[in-house]
């Protein structure tokens, strides 16, 4: 008999009773705008920045309305604008390039190496091409952080990280998003939290995150930030500052603050879906699992595997078979984007140069969610598919 598949890759978890409550609450008073609360009212979106920015042991924290939007205002709130350069991941998806572009700067791309995470040696040998890296973990691939950072740091290079897949990961202890001088989060459907939009900003330093709170369209509303620097802080950059709106509503802060006190649970049981399919993966002939360093603390709500120099047929056949059987593999290594996934050499407004390194590991990518509907078994039950597939095709290409 031929095993199926039939759960639904796109299918998250409810939001939690708790998150339910607490929406109602806001909806039955209906003060929605986080300025907008009654004597003695702290509002959600308040309350959602102090509990995050104490959960990363950051000094500042800002809740915004998307994960790109954290990344555009990470970006201003450096400085960059138009005409600038910013170093960024090859190996990332469309929100990123997007944030660079939206302040008017191009982003000059840094290969991938096959286990997905950024090439420090080519991000050294283009180092005195920008002054930012906007470095994005994508798909919660980590790279040795102790050593980019020392490459930063000497090169005069500023980190800002796209932690959109690593919410609640480490490396070396360090949460992800805390060794850059800001750390960006995405709140939407598919990523750790979900109230179907939404984003986080935290840092330490104060003058970054009182620009960022005036970009965020805090007009002079400063004051009711508890998790935003002092108020004299922001003495000149109240006036210096455009406000550019993207700012938290308290509905979807009150959906939040319970998911985050959920995290390192709902973080466990990723990790325990993802090394379902890895242990069920391991050692299938012409199939390459990225290496995971002892220092890394992913949280991996994704799966990939490549099959690195297969001809486009026999991945296609793989993709198919696997489809026929339930299992959504995405492709990293299609000529044209589709839905979600898309890379590089489609981001023409970026005026992308040619990256050979990336090109081989990208047609070699597939790419799946594991959502937290998926039980242990499941993934169990995906692993076998995709090794039956793939060794089919591996032997027909032998052949
Ligand atoms: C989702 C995502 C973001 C942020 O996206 P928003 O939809 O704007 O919240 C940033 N980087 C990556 C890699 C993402 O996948």
């Amino acid at each position: 008999m031929t095993e199926r598949f039939t759960g639904s890759f796109t299918q998250q978890e409810p939001i939690p009773d708790t998150g339910i409550e607490a929406a109602l609450a806001v909806l039955k008073h209906g003060r929605l705008h986080r300025y907008n609360t009654v004597e003695g009212e702290v509002a959600e979106a308040d309350l959602l920045e102090q509990e995050f920015a104490a959960l990363m042991g950051a000094k500042y924290c800002l809740a915004v309305a998307s994960g790109g939007y954290a990344m555009a205002t990470a970006l201003r709130a450096c400085g960059i604008g138009p005409g600038d350069q910013v170093l960024s991941n090859a190996f990332t998806l469309a929100p990123v390039p997007g944030a660079i572009a939206s302040v008017g700067a191009t982003p000059v791309f840094i290969e991938v190496t096959q286990d997905l995470t950024i090439d420090l040696a080519d991000l050294a040998a283009k180092a005195d091409q920008a002054k930012v890296l906007l470095l994005s973990h994508m798909r919660g691939h980590i790279a040795d952080m102790d050593a980019l950072m020392a490459l930063c740091n000497e090169r005069g290079i500023t980190v800002i990280e796209d932690c959109a897949h690593t919410m609640g990961a480490k490396w070396n202890g360090t949460w992800s998003g805390r060794h850059g001088v800001l750390g960006c989060y995405s709140c939407q459907t598919y990523k750790h939290v979900n109230s179907g939009e939404g984003g986080f900003l935290v840092g330490d330093d104060p003058k970054l995150m009182a620009r960022a709170t005036m970009l965020s369209g805090s007009y002079m509303m400063y004051g009711r930030h508890s998790a935003a620097p002092a108020p004299e802080v922001f003495d000149d950059i109240r006036l210096e500052t455009p406000n550019i709106s993207g700012r938290m509503d308290n509905l979807r802060a009150a959906i939040l603050r319970p998911q985050l006190r959920d995290l390192p649970r709902q973080c466990a049981r990723w990790n325990d879906l993802y090394r379902a399919v890895e242990d069920g993966l391991a050692q299938t002939p012409g199939l390459y699992l990225p290496h995971r360093p002892e220092a890394e603390d992913y949280v991996m709500s994704s799966f990939q595997f490549l099959l690195l120099d297969w001809d486009a047929v026999a991945i296609r056949k793989v993709i198919a078979g696997c489809l026929n059987r339930g299992v959504e593999l995405k492709w990293f290594g299609a000529d044209d984007p589709v839905a979600f996934t898309s890379k590089y050499d489609s981001w023409r407004y970026a005026n992308p140069q040619p990256m050979p390194q990336t090109d081989r590991v990208l047609h070699g990518v597939l790419d799946m969610r594991l959502p937290l509907t998926f039980s242990v078994e499941d993934c169990a039950v995906i692993a076998r598919i995709i090794r039956d597939e793939v060794g089919r095709a591996y032997q027909m290409a032998a052949e």
